[in-house]
This record gives structure tokens, sequence and C-alpha cells, in this order.
């Protein structure tokens, strides 16, 4: 296939291929839906419609579109995501943002269904804080890529530290992080994080202790050390 763009964009469309299926294999994408995207220079490369109910995830560098900053195709083959819209007002608006993942991952579809945020419990999340539920907006409207940006603002410093993410009610996971490789990395650990906190209450009414518990003791082994060290 040739490309009229530069090479990084032809690795940047395999690079995307090959991480979307591992998310799939991983169990952190579905067939329903998700999409991935990545800025190169002023194009943004994303998955195209149907990857995941047609191809299921196993998608060619070239059914990875480029795309400029309006959504207008310039190369690839298939339609424009569902979602692109909300892809394009957080590339848009957050230029420390280089790669947006939307992904119906099961750990944090519990919380969606529950419109309830997800505690940060680990040393690997606190720098995510609690993943927040932005208002409910229809998947696919104006509206939810607003809500998204909106519930991303003032979160600048965690897209350059790796990602800001937040819950969509009764939908699913968005997030933005620094670059495809800090994007990805931040769903694993959502979504383990996610599943943390369900095994964790399922533990309480086992009668173990609960998060609380154990988040003030965290809290007091971080203050404790940073005591001795000072
Ligand atoms: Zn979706």
């Amino acid at each position: 296939m040739s490309s009229l763009f530069h090479p990084d964009v032809a690795a940047m469309r395999a690079k995307i291929a090959r991480l979307a299926g591992m998310l799939y294999e991983r169990r952190l994408l579905d067939a329903a839906g998700g999409n991935l995207s990545a800025r190169v220079g002023d194009v943004i490369c994303m998955t195209s419609r149907y990857s995941g109910s047609k191809y299921q995830w196993n998608i060619r560098p070239d059914q990875v579109l480029v795309v400029d900053n309006t959504g207008k195709i310039l190369e690839g083959e298939g339609g424009i995501s569902r979602e692109a819209k909300v892809h394009l007002k957080l590339l848009n608006e957050f230029p420390d943002g280089g790669s947006v993942i939307h992904a119906h991952a099961p750990n944090v579809l519990v919380f969606a269904a529950l419109n309830q945020p997800i505690p940060a419990v680990l040393e690997q999340t606190q720098k995510f804080g609690p993943i927040q539920c932005v208002p409910f907006a229809p998947a696919h409207s104006q509206d939810l890529a607003e809500n998204v940006a909106a519930a991303i603002r003032g979160q600048e410093e965690r897209i350059k530290k790796q990602a800001a993410a937040v819950i969509m009610p009764w939908h699913g996971l968005f997030l933005i992080g620094k670059d495809l490789d800090a994007a990805y990395d931040a769903v694993e650990r959502i979504d383990g994080q996610a599943r943390i906190v369900i095994m964790a209450n399922l533990m309480k009414l086992a009668g173990m202790n609960t998060l609380s518990d154990e988040q003030a003791m965290y809290q007091a082994a971080l203050a404790a050390y940073e005591g001795v060290k000072h």
C-alpha cells in the first residue's frame, strides 16, 4: 500500500492495528465497539467503523484511517467511527494528549452500568485520581463529546504524566494519553483497578478488611515512610 504521508504515519497505523488486536485478545475491547486514535504531526490515525463488529479487531494497517482534524478521511479503507466526534474534540482541545482510546472494558462497564466512579486504590493508579462519570448524553452525540471534554478539563497535568480518563455512564471508558503507549497502558491499569474494587467488595462480604480500611493504612504507611525519609 502506498501512502502520501510521512513514514511515521504508516508506522502509527500499523501500531494502532496491532494494539487494537491485543486489546481485543486481552478482553479490553469488545466486538460491539471501541476505537483508538493517535496524532502524527497534523493528521490523526483512527480505527474505522465496524472494526469490532465485522473484523473482530483483526484489522490491517490500511483499515486504520488517516483523517484531518475535522474528521475528513484523507486515506484508508472504511468509514469514520461513530465516536470520532469525541476523539477529535479531545485531540483538538488538549495539545499534550497524543492518543485517545474508547473501550468497553468489562470491569469498567460494571461501574458504567451503576453510574459510579472508580476509586484509585493502588500505587500504579494514584496518578489518574478517581475515574469520574460524565453527565449522560447518548452514544455518538456531539453532547457526549462536549461532556467528555468538560470532564477532562482540569486534568491536563494527568495527561502530561500519562493519561486522563472518564466513564460514560451506561456505555464505557474514554481516555486521552500523552501518546499511544501511555493510553494503552492506562486502559489496562484502569480496568485492572475496576476489577480490584469489585473483588475487594466481594472480599468484604467474606469478612476481610474493607477497601477504606486498607486505603487508610496505605496513606498511613506512605506518611510514615515519608516521615522516616525526611
Ligand atoms: Zn462505545
